[in-house]
């Protein structure tokens, strides 16, 4: 089985796939449906899987790729797999601790990218939300900086290929680009370079299309945010192009709209009339225009969904091209609308959205 999927070549020789897999479950969700999507998500050609230790899909992660190894349709290195450090194991003693449990659970000896998943640290305890008596989130206070020595550590102990965070703002970023003694820089000046990978298959595209130049990264830092037609988020992309991170975005199809996390009033991206126009006018899907809108950007993107047919539409967004006059309008529809807006850090110094970017 070869795989549609274009890869960014990295600096530290690492390669990321441009369109990732998402295994977010909502509690809505049932239990047997990851293991299902993961699967179906690999055969139809995903080679970059994005999990978490607090989504507690892991295991399904482990179990999907382990089948599939044996199946013969991937060997381990053709999967990339992104896992994170939770906010209850921020302290540096316990950064390792939450990485090995999250290996444990995939059942693999090391993860393609680790990163820190939000940048609010919570008491350390069993309790993955820990909260006080009134449901207030019981926060903690450790240095960002001190835990991404302990994220470095990891990479040197080989447990990790990359490290990066996700939901940090410019503020916070800066943060650890200006940390004294910073062992791996979240910068780099070499291109970034699509490259066909053994196996698969090319594009009819100009490579030129799908990145600008400037798209670089070492991967030893990359941002995940939140980032869909209503946030853009086009001030953080300038400023990480102006540094070389890669932004990595999530809920680019407007989230799965969980009860815990979305307000149920806000609008359905997916029904916005310009993009759906669009859509018709491309003979595509509203999802794959709001997809295509991102990695024309030079983010890379990630898609979730637990269809079999919306699995292999999202991966056909690889193959075809807005031309520009349809991305400025897809500009337009920015809104500024952030879909999680992750309260239980709120109050926190380092609660992250309270900046412009
Ligand atoms: P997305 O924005 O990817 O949206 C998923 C929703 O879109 C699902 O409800 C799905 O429906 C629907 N959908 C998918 N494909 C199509 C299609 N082709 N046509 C119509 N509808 C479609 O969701 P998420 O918010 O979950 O984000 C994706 C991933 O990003 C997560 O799974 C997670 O891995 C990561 N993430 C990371 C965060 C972080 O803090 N770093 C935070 C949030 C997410 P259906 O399921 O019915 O197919």
């Amino acid at each position: 089985m070869s795989s549609k999927q274009q890869h960014v070549k990295l600096n530290d020789g690492h390669f990321i796939p441009a369109l990732g897999f998402g295994t977010y479950k909502p509690e809505e969700v049932p239990e047997n449906k990851p293991l299902e999507a993961i699967n179906l998500a690999i055969e139809a050609g995903f080679r970059h899987i994005d999990t978490a230790y607090v989504y507690q899909t892991e295991k399904d992660v482990g179990q999907a790729i382990r089948s599939k190894i044996a199946a013969g349709i991937v060997k381990r290195e053709d999967i990339f797999v992104v896992t994170k450090l939770w906010c209850t194991f921020f302290r540096p003693e316990l950064v390792r601790s939450n990485l090995e449990k999250s290996l444990k659970n995939l059942q693999l000896d090391y993860v393609d990218l680790y990163i820190i998943h939000y940048p609010v640290p919570m008491k350390p305890g069993e309790n993955l939300f820990p909260e006080d008596e009134h449901g207030k989130t019981l926060l903690d206070t450790v240095d960002i900086c001190a835990t991404w020595e302990a994220m470095e550590k990891c990479k040197d102990a080989g447990l990790v290929k990359s490290i990066g965070v996700s939901n940090f703002n410019s503020r916070q970023l800066e943060k650890i680009l200006n940390k004294p003694g910073l062992k791996y820089k979240p910068v780099c000046n070499q291109p970034t370079i699509w490259k066909k990978r053994q196996n698969c298959t090319s594009l009819s595209l100009p490579l030129s299309s799908l990145l600008p130049k400037k798209f670089v990264s070492t991967l030893k830092s990359s941002v995940h945010v939140e980032c869909h037609l209503y946030l853009n988020q086009s001030k953080l992309l300038n400023y990480c192009k102006s540094k070389n991170i890669v932004l990595v975005a999530y809920c680019a199809l407007g989230s799965q709209r969980p009860k815990r996390w979305v307000d149920p009033n806000s609008p359905v991206l997916l029904n916005d009339p310009v993009l759906c126009d669009m859509a018709k006018k491309h003979k595509r899907s509203p999802a794959q225009i709001a997809l295509r809108y991102h990695l024309q950007r030079g983010i890379v993107v990630l898609a979730q969904s637990y269809k079999e047919n919306e699995i292999k539409e999202n991966l056909q967004v690889l193959e075809f091209e807005l031309p520009l006059e349809d991305m400025k309008i897809l500009d337009s529809l920015n809104r500024n609308l952030r879909y999680a807006p992750a309260p239980f850090g709120e109050g926190h110094p380092e609660y992250p959205f309270s900046d412009e970017f």
